[in-house]
C-alpha cells in the first residue's frame, strides 16, 4: 500500500525517484572522531576551511560557466559567509574550548544559524539555513564522511531542511526533486530549485520522518503531495502524466515567439511579473513582453537601512534593459502588509494589510520616495518605463504622488541630470474604493493595473495568507468580477490601458474574460505566460465575448468556474 503524505506546492510538476534522506545525524561519526590537541584541532579547522572555499569556488566557477547564475550568487553567498570573521572566529573559539574541531564548527554554525533565526527580518531568518549547510559540509570534511553519492536512478532529497549545497551540486538529470519538513517557499534551497525547475514540495513538517530511505516516491508538485511506496497501477498512472508534462513543455517552447493573439487576431500584451531584476533576464525564455511588475519593494527587503538612489538606478536600468524595448512598469515600494521592513521602526500593528503601507507610507517619507523616483526616472532613458502606485483608495493619494513627481523632475532639471520625459504613471486597483472610483481616478493617470491578490482580499474581507478562510478566497466571486469589468470600461473609454497583475492573470481561464472585458496587459510569474498563451490561441474574440455574457449573470464564484472549465475546456 502505498502513502500519501501532504505538504505545500513549492515547485509544480510531477517527477518519480529514489527518496534519499540528507539530514542524517553526525553523532556517529563525531564519538568514533579522535581529536588531536588544540593546536592541531585549530590548523585541521583553518586547513579545512580553506578546502571548502576553495570547492564551493570551484563550483560556483562550474555554476556560472553551464549559465547558472541564481544558483552561483547563492553559492559564493556561502563562501562570503564561511569566510565572514563573526563565524570563524567563534569557530576557533569554540576549538580552543572544546578541542574538537568538528563539534566546535557544528556549534558555531548553530549558535550563529540561532542569532540569525531570532530576527525580525524574514531575509536574515531564513539565512540561518544557509549557515547551518556551511557548519554541516564543514564537520563532514573534518570528519572525512563522504558527500552525497548519487547513482543512476534519479533521486529526491528528503529532510526537515536540505541543505542548498547539495541541491546545487546535483546534476539535473539526477535530481527528480526536493521534499523538506519546513515550510518556507523563499528559503535558498527552494530559490536554487525553482532556478532549475526541480519539483518541490515543502511544509510536511514531522511528516518528514514517516518517508523511509530508498523508497521510491511520486512527487505531485501540482497537488503539493507525496506518493511514498507506490503501487504499479500508481506508477504507470504518473508515468503517463509525465511524459504528458514533457510534450507539453515541447508545446510551451514552441509558443515562446508567437504572439498572445485569439483566433480572430484580436491580441494582449503577456508581461512578467519580477521582484529583481534577475527575474526579467529569466522570464525571456518564457516569451515575455516587459515586466508588467517590479515589486521594488524587494531591494529594500533584508537590509539595514533603505537602498540608496544609485543602488537603486542600477537594479531599474538592469530590469529596464531586460525588457528590450518593451514596457517595465515599475511599482514604487509596497511596504508593509506581509511585507515588514524594520528600519522603519513602524509599531506592531492588528491589521497590518489594512494599516501603515505601501503609498500611505510614501506619501509621508520623501525621504525615501523622492529617491525612488529619482532612480526611476534617470533608469528611464534606457528603455520604456513606467511608475506605479500600489494602494490607492483615494484621488488625494495620487495627487499627492503627482506634486512629488513634478518636484522630483524640477530637481532633477536644475541639477542637470539626464532622466526620461516621457514616463507614464498609473496606480493599482488592489482596493474597491479604487475600482469604484476609476471613472475619477482614470483623470489623473495613463493606466491602470488591477491587483486582484489584493482586491480579492479586501472585497470579500477574507485575509490572503490565512489558510484556514482560504476557500473563500476566490477570484471568480461576481463582485470581484463587477468590479475588475467596471475598471476595465472605464479605462477604455477613457483612452488609458488596463491590465492586471494579481495572481488571476496567470489563470487562463480568466484570461479569456479578461480579454472579452478589453484587458491590455495580463502580467504573471513569467513560467505562467506559455499556459495562458496557449489558451488565448485556442478560442476568438467573438467566443470569448459570449462566454463573459453568460458569466456576468451567475451567482457565485463555483458557477462561474464550473462554467469556464466546462466551455472553454
Ligand atoms: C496584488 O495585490 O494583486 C499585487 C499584484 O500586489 P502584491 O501581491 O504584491 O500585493
Ligand atoms: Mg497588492
Amino acid at each position: 500500500m502505498s502513502e500519501n503524505i501532504r505538504g505545500n506546492i513549492a515547485i509544480e510538476g510531477i517527477s518519480i525517484g529514489k527518496i534519499v534522506k540528507v539530514d542524517q545525524s553526525l553523532d556517529e561519526y563525531i564519538a568514533a572522531y579522535v581529536p588531536g590537541g588544540v593546536d592541531e584541532e585549530l590548523g585541521r579547522l583553518e586547513q579545512m576551511i580553506d578546502a571548502l572555499s576553495a570547492e564551493i569556488d570551484e563550483g560556483v566557477e562550474a555554476m556560472r560557466e553551464a549559465g547558472q547564475e541564481e544558483q552561483a550568487e547563492i553559492m559564493e553567498a556561502h563562501s562570503f559567509l564561511l569566510m565572514d570573521p563573526s563565524f570563524t572566529d567563534l569557530a576557533n573559539d569554540k576549538t580552543r574550548e572544546l578541542s574538537n574541531a568538528p563539534m566546535a564548527v557544528l556549534e558555531a554554525a548553530k549558535e550563529t544559524a540561532n542569532i540569525l533565526a531570532a530576527m525580525d527580518d524574514e531575509y536574515m531568518r531564513e539565512r540561518s539555513q544557509d549557515i547551518r549547510d556551511i557548519g554541516n559540509r564543514l564537520a563532514r570534511m573534518l570528519l572525512g564522511v563522504k558527500g552525497l553519492e548519487v547513482g543512476d536512478e534519479p533521486v529526491v532529497l528528503c529532510g526537515y531542511e536540505v541543505e542548498p549545497s547539495i541541491i546545487a551540486n546535483i546534476p539535473d538529470e539526477k535530481l527528480a526533486g526536493v521534499v523538506m519538513g519546513q515550510g518556507s517557499t523563499t528559503c535558498h534551497a527552494v530559490i536554487i530549485a525553482k532556478s532549475r525547475a526541480i519539483i518541490t514540495i515543502v511544509g510536511l513538517a514531522d511528516r518528514i520522518d514517516d518517508i523511509p530511505d530508498g523508497a521510491t516516491a511520486i512527487l505531485d508538485g501540482n497537488e503539493g503531495v507525496v506518493i511514498v511506496d507506490p503501487t504499479p497501477q500508481e506508477q504507470a498512472d504518473y508515468e503517463q502524466r509525465i511524459a504528458e508534462q514533457r510534450a507539453q513543455l515541447l508545446r510551451y517552447d514552441a509558443l515562446r515567439d508567437l504572439p498572445a493573439e485569439m483566433t480572430d487576431g484580436v491580441c494582449v500584451r503577456l508581461a512578467a511579473n519580477i521582484g529583481l531584476p534577475k527575474d526579467a533576464q529569466a522570464a525571456v525564455k518564457y516569451g515575455n513582453q516587459g515586466v508588467g511588475l517590479f515589486r521594488s519593494e524587494f531591494l529594500f527587503m533584508g537590509r539595514d537601512s533603505a537602498p540608496s538612489e544609485e543602488l537603486q538606478y542600477d537594479n531599474y536600468k538592469k530590469a529596464i534593459m531586460a525588457c528590450n524595448g518593451e514596457l517595465c512598469v515599475i511599482r514604487t515600494m509596497d511596504i508593509g502588509g506581509d511585507k515588514p521592513l524594520p528600519y522603519l521602526h513602524i509599531p506592531k500593528e492588528d491589521n497590518p494589510f489594512l494599516g501603515y503601507r505601501a503609498v500611505r507610507i510614501s506619501l509621508e517619507r520623501e525621504d525615501l520616495f523622492k529617491p525612488q523616483l529619482r532612480a526611476i526616472l534617470r533608469a528611464g532613458v534606457y528603455g520604456k518605463v513606467a511608475i506605479m502606485v500600489p494602494m490607492i483608495t483615494s484621488v488625494d493619494e495620487i495627487k499627492g504622488v503627482r506634486a512629488v513627481l513634478d518636484k522630483v523632475r524640477e530637481e532633477l532639471t536644475t541639477e542637470g541630470m539626464d532622466f526620461a520625459k516621457d514616463v507614464q504613471l498609473g496606480i493599482m486597483v488592489e482596493t474597491p474604493a479604487a475600482a469604484v472610483m476609476t471613472p475619477v481616478l482614470v483623470k489623473y493617470v495613463d493606466f491602470f493595473s488591477i491587483g486582484t491578490n489584493d482586491l480579492v482580499q479586501y472585497t470579500l474581507a477574507v485575509d490572503r495568507i490565512n489558510p484556514q478562510v482560504s476557500t473563500l478566497y476566490d477570484h471568480f466571486h461576481p463582485a470581484v468580477l463587477q468590479l475588475i469589468q467596471r475598471t476595465i470600461k472605464t479605462g477604455r473609454d477613457n483612452g488609458k490601458w488596463v491590465g492586471m497583475c494579481g495572481e488571476m492573470a496567470s489563470d487562463p481561464y480568466a484570461a479569456i474574460i479578461l480579454m472579452a472585458m478589453g484587458i491590455s496587459e495580463l502580467s504573471m510569474s513569467a513560467p505562467a505566460i506559455p499556459r495562458v498563451k496557449e489558451k488565448i490561441r485556442s478560442i476568438s474574440m467573438a467566443e470569448a465575448k459570449d462566454h463573459l455574457a453568460k458569466v456576468m449573470l451567475l451567482e457565485t464564484g463555483a458557477e462561474v468556474r464550473e462554467y469556464l472549465k466546462e466551455h472553454i475546456g
